[in-house]
């Protein structure tokens, strides 16, 4: 249908080709902080069990 236009993944601009696939440096900092943010920052099981409470 329409020319295959490439966007930006983070705020849907238009790429440009000097921070492809991204539009600016900003943008590929946010991927690559969300990119981290999900590979590092949980260690372990997000979820701690909640049926241990035996008071
Ligand atoms: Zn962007």
């Amino acid at each position: 249908m329409t020319r295959s236009e490439r966007k930006c993944p983070i705020c849907r601009k238009p790429v440009v080709a000097e921070h492809s696939p991204f539009c600016s440096s900003r943008c590929r900092d946010r991927d690559l902080l969300k990119w981290l943010d999900d590979g590092y920052a949980l260690p372990g099981p997000p979820a701690p069990p909640d049926i241990a409470s035996d008071e």
